[in-house]
């Protein structure tokens, strides 16, 4: 099957004026740009059907498939605005791998790679007035893809439809980097073994609501999830990977829970990995108990904890709380190895500094 060519229909640009007041307190996926793109996908036909089209309204069955049994994945990551002017994506292609994992997990088709960073090219150029101009701002990209086709028998879709749109994004916390505090889910799982939380599909974030409704209603700002077997090995943040920093005199050591299965491969985790070395620190994956968690923050072990993913950066963890008690780390305020990895990873991303992995993918 041959690979589809994007047919141009944008919107008619808004005015300046109408855009910059719409830019003006920029806050985290309310505000969204003219356009979008469309990609069909029908089993006897391949992908098909690509274009630019106005960010607008769609129209499905009430029988279309992903409304009854939820085959639904998406994606998100950032276009940034450059130090020379220019725009560039973030490893747009690790997202586009993580999709096809996604899908083949939801028994859904996968999108080529090169579709995906080229769709992304297309809606960033022709909406480029939308990325905004200062570091740790940025055009947040979301693409999805759900089942279209009109059947209620329970088997996968014939048919979907892949969309991207976008969003300018503000700083995600508007007084800069805020530490969480953070409830530890015992009643909840997010994830098993098996199942589909190394996916980004849209059921595991409807089943997370619950779980941080309670973290909330304990005066907390997000869930910690743990394994599902043993509900003691730490996984994840809400929908952001988990670090912890180790610290021994000069020796700065970064652990991060290994990809057990049930775990998001965060493109923010597998970045910080490497970055972190770069900046002198050992880093590495490995299970990290409830346990030892709260036993090497008491002896002064762990000096940090911070949570990763595209949409915060870094977030640090400054307080914990569960039906066993709480604790906190570095009496509650950002840690200076967080800082410093939050600083080099945007200057990496906003073109300050040498992007010596390759990771910076330019558009404008
Ligand atoms: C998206 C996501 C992350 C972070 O992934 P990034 O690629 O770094 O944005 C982590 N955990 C969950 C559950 C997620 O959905």
């Amino acid at each position: 099957m041959t690979t589809p060519q994007f047919v141009l229909q944008p919107a008619p640009a808004i005015s300046a004026e109408e855009r910059s007041s719409l830019m003006k307190d920029l806050g985290f996926g309310a505000v969204f740009t003219e356009n979008m793109v469309r990609i069909r996908y029908h089993v006897d036909k391949g992908w098909h059907d690509a274009a630019l089209v106005p960010y607008a309204p769609i129209q499905m069955s009430p029988a279309a498939s992903v409304l009854h049994y939820g085959q639904a994945i998406f994606e998100g990551f950032k276009a940034y605005r450059q130090k020379d002017g220019g725009i560039c994506t973030f490893r747009p292609e690790a997202n586009a791998r993580r999709m096809q994992s996604s899908a083949d997990r939801l028994a859904m088709p996968a999108l080529p790679i090169e579709l995906f960073v080229e769709a992304s090219d297309i809606l960033i150029r022709q909406d480029q007035a939308w990325v905004p101009p200062s570091v740790g701002e940025s055009l947040y990209v979301r693409p999805l893809m759900i089942a279209t086709e009109a059947a209620l028998g329970v088997r996968p879709s014939k048919e979907y439809l892949f969309l991207m749109f976008a969003s300018p994004a503000g700083p995600y916390f508007k007084r800069g980097v805020k530490p969480v505090s953070v409830w530890v889910s015992r009643d909840y799982v997010r994830a098993a073994q098996g199942g589909t939380g190394h996916t980004k599909c849209a059921g595991n974030y409807a089943a997370s609501l619950v779980a941080q409704r309670q973290a909330l209603d304990h005066g907390c700002d997000q869930v910690i999830w743990l394994d599902a077997r043993q509900r003691e090995y730490i996984e994840e943040m809400g929908g952001m990977n988990l670090f912890f920093v180790y610290q021994d005199g000069q020796r700065v050591r970064l652990v991060t829970p290994s990809l057990s299965g049930s775990l998001l491969p965060g493109v923010t985790r597998d970045s910080l990995l490497k970055l972190a070395v770069d900046l002198g620190y050992e880093a590495s994956e490995s299970t990290v108990s409830m346990g030892q968690f709260e036993a090497d923050v008491a002896a002064g072990k762990m000096t940090e904890a911070f949570a990763c993913g595209t949409a915060a950066v870094i977030t640090p963890v400054g307080h914990v709380q569960s039906e066993r008690g709480s604790f906190s780390i570095n009496q509650g305020q950002t840690g200076p190895v967080a800082a410093r990895l939050r600083d080099a990873l945007l200057d990496i991303q906003h073109g300050y500094a040498p992007d010596v992995h390759h990771w910076v993918h330019r558009v404008v």
